[in-house]
């Protein structure tokens, strides 16, 4: 199989950075201890993953103790929402999210709908954005719980949580029973700034493939003092809170990835924002109806999502593999299947719109040459694609006959 030339799916995963191999080849190769053991060894692995959880929680202003690792992102999600909703159980059955979340949420939150609990799925507006006020009349005496996502992982736009979970401190002021309130911060962790005391969210879900760690590593923060119950239940792993003998490698190349990419977030951010916002503005004037989805400035540095009318997304990625370009058309969950994005659906985009949409999601490796490169390579393919469009030749017809 050979590798795209130019990789622009960064949402759906990264490449895991040299460092990260690196640090997990001692836990591959040389140390392959279990780290519940006694010996040296055993006792090496123990720390690593000591350390591991130090450097992640550095990463959201966390305290080492409030970080737990896991198998997936999806799996903390479920740990954070299904765990929470079953604590709070005799305190209420209510939930609060939005409708734009990743399936890791919303699929979730169906499955404690099959289980009895209500929830409210909040409607965004056309960038896709959540607001606070809305949330705050979403409550009711029976909330118990809300997941309100950091950033989207299609459209990329940052949602308020700091407001929403201010709100919520001062709902939360005169209950009995505190809401919990939990983020995915999939898509964010490592590419906007994040401190968990500012953001006030209580949960906090993180995954390394997301910013160049391995596959099948992820992180739930709890906040010290919320006694969230186990998800996984067997041996004392993880301070009791979930059993599974640690995979060490995939956690160190987790902690190893994520140290970098916050360290370099500072001058990355910026970096790709401009390469983002270069192309955005170059690509809409080269293509006559297309469109900008998401937030226009609050959105994260490498998210570029686009509705070009008339076509198909599918059509696109096609013709673009063809040249050797890796880019999507929207979550690499829906993808495969032909339904059009729920989150552009939720930001009230037309159905036939939100079919010719495509993702473009940069990482530290992007450069300006690979953006400049489809900057040639997709005007021709949308023009050829709207070539054998009905659509579009109906749109022709009327605009010739007005
Ligand atoms: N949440 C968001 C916003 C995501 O983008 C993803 C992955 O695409 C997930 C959760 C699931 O993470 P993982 O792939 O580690 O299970």
């Amino acid at each position: 199989m050979t590798q795209p030339q130019i990789y622009l799916d960064n949402a759906a995963t990264t490449a895991l950075r040299p460092e990260a191999l690196a640090a997990m080849m001692e836990f591959l190769q040389q140390n392959h201890a279990n780290p519940s053991s006694v010996y040296g060894q055993a006792v090496a692995a123990k720390m690593a993953l000591d350390a591991a959880a130090t450097d992640i929680a550095a990463i959201i202003g966390a305290s080492r103790r409030e970080i737990y690792f896991t198998g997936s992102g999806t799996e903390s999600i479920n740990w954070a929402l299904k765990s929470a909703a079953h604590m709070a159980k005799p305190h209420g059955n209510h939930i609060i999210t939005t409708s734009i979340e990743h399936h890791a949420v919303l699929h979730t939150c169906q499955a404690l709908e099959k289980e009895g609990f209500e929830v409210t799925y909040l409607a965004v507006d056309a960038h896709g954005m959540v607001c606070p006020a809305a949330f705050a009349a979403a409550v009711r005496p029976d909330t118990i719980l809300a997941s309100i996502m950091l950033a989207n992982n299609e459209v990329g736009n940052i949602l308020p949580v700091a407001e929403i979970a201010a709100k919520l401190k001062e709902i939360n002021a005169d209950r009995q029973y505190k809401i919990l309130l939990h983020t995915d911060a999939v898509q964010a962790a490592c590419h906007i700034p994040i401190d968990v005391a500012a953001r006030g969210a209580d949960l906090l879900s993180m995954s390394a493939h997301k910013l160049h760690g391995p596959k099948g590593v992820g992180a739930l923060y709890i906040r010290r003092g919320v006694k969230l119950p186990p998800f996984i239940h067997g041996g004392g792993h993880e301070r009791g809170r979930r059993a599974g003998t640690e995979n060490v490698a995939g956690i160190v190349g987790f902690a190893a990835a994520a140290a970098l990419a916050h360290a370099e977030m500072a001058a990355e951010a910026p970096r790709q924002a401009a390469l983002r916002d270069n192309f955005i503005a170059k690509i809409l004037q080269a293509v006559p109806h297309s469109r900008l989805n998401g937030h226009p400035t609050q959105r994260l540095p490498g998210n570029i999502n686009i509705t070009f009318d008339f076509i198909e997304g599918e059509g696109m990625l096609l013709l673009l593999d063809a040249k050797g370009i890796a880019a999507s058309s929207g979550s690499a969950c829906t993808s495969g299947s032909l339904d059009p994005s729920h989150v552009l659906l939720a930001m009230g985009v037309p159905h036939e719109s939100a079919h010719g949409s495509l993702r473009l999601t940069l990482s530290k490796y992007t450069q300006s040459s690979d953006l400049d490169r489809l900057l040639e390579a997709l005007p021709p393919i949308v023009a050829r694609l709207r070539s054998m469009s009905p659509l579009w030749e109906d749109f022709q017809k009327k605009e010739n006959t007005s």
